[in-house]
């Protein structure tokens, strides 16, 4: 059975571009006969905004994206973390690393955004402690995966995978880790998402496949830029607007889904059957981002005051 999920941060309340992926992966599995699911990825506590919780919730079921099974929340999985994290370290698959941010900068010669770690701690043998980070070992069997919205992506283990952060030098647990082993608990077999997580999917790929959890597919659909900058709960776009059949119809059209001029009048829930019945992904494959056009560019404005 198709089992999908959405796992928002609760660092603020949805915007646009958030409830774009939520609708994404909704429909996609709910025309597939799957189940949908919702994970609040509440670990990460330096981004946490009391009250975001309830706000997003809330707003998912006004919106008529009603869940399947209850909730769950990375913090009741820190068990669990710990033992995929000792399961690594048996295997003689992570070492502690004591390069902060700045040195790995300094030592980079890539000329990408992404910061390319060159395993300087990999042989050193440090100790562990409360200021360094773990790193995962990148010898990997396979690099290669197909994305359903982004086509077959190819990554050359030497140029763009190297040793990533398993456990931050914070010591929390850091985002490639927690997903895969969150995903796994919950059944989660079909990820949709944004493709602003699309290059760091081979590393929860591989990381998915050194684990031994059951094969996931990956497809990652367009996000929301407003003049050539992503949407974030930080750039003032909250999402007040009070009619939710017009922000579904917004991100149905975002998502170059055919609608049906009788069907913009209906109930959330209406629009929802229809969309899910009519589901396509054609219309956004291979397009990575999307401009917000301005009615779009109006829901979010008008929320700013
Ligand atoms: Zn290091």
């Amino acid at each position: 059975m198709y089992i999908g999920r959405f796992a928002p941060t609760p660092s603020g309340p949805l915007h646009f571009g958030s409830i774009v992926t939520a609708m994404a992966s909704y429909l996609d599995a709910k025309h597939n006969n799957g189940k949908w699911k919702v994970r609040i990825d509440d670990i990460d506590s330096p981004r946490i905004l009391e009250g975001s919780e309830l706000a997003i919730l809330k707003k998912l079921e006004n919106l008529g994206l009603h869940w399947d099974d209850k909730i769950s929340r990375q913090s009741e999985n820190i068990k669990e973390y710990k033992n995929a994290l000792e399961a690594l370290k048996k295997k003689n698959l992570t070492y502690n690393c004591r390069c902060s941010r700045k040195k790995i900068l300094e030592s980079t010669q890539s000329d990408s955004d992404e910061l390319t770690y060159n395993n300087h701690c990999r042989n050193r043998q440090y100790p562990p402690s409360h200021t360094s980070s773990i790193r995962l070992i990148a010898n990997y069997k396979s690099t290669n995966f197909n994305d359903r919205a982004q086509g077959p992506q190819c990554h050359n283990i030497n140029n763009s995978i190297n040793d990533f952060i398993i456990k931050r030098s914070d010591q929390l647990y850091a985002y490639q880790f927690t997903v895969v082993i969150d995903d796994e608990l919950q059944s989660v077999n079909n990820i949709v998402r944004g493709t602003d997580l699309l290059n760091s999917t081979i590393k929860q790929y591989c990381l998915n496949s050194i684990l031994n959890f059951s094969k996931k597919t990956y497809m990652h659909v367009p996000i929301a830029i407003i003049n050539n900058q992503k949407l974030s709960k930080g750039n003032g776009d909250k999402l007040n607007s009070n009619n939710l059949s017009l922000i579904l119809v917004e991100g149905l059209k975002f998502l170059k889904q055919k609608i049906q001029k009788d069907i913009e009048d209906g109930s959330p829930e209406e629009i929802l059957k229809y969309a899910s019945d009519n589901w396509n992904t054609k219309p956004f494959q291979k397009l990575r981002s999307i401009e917000l056009n301005p009615t779009q560019c109006l829901i979010v404005d008008n929320t700013r005051t």
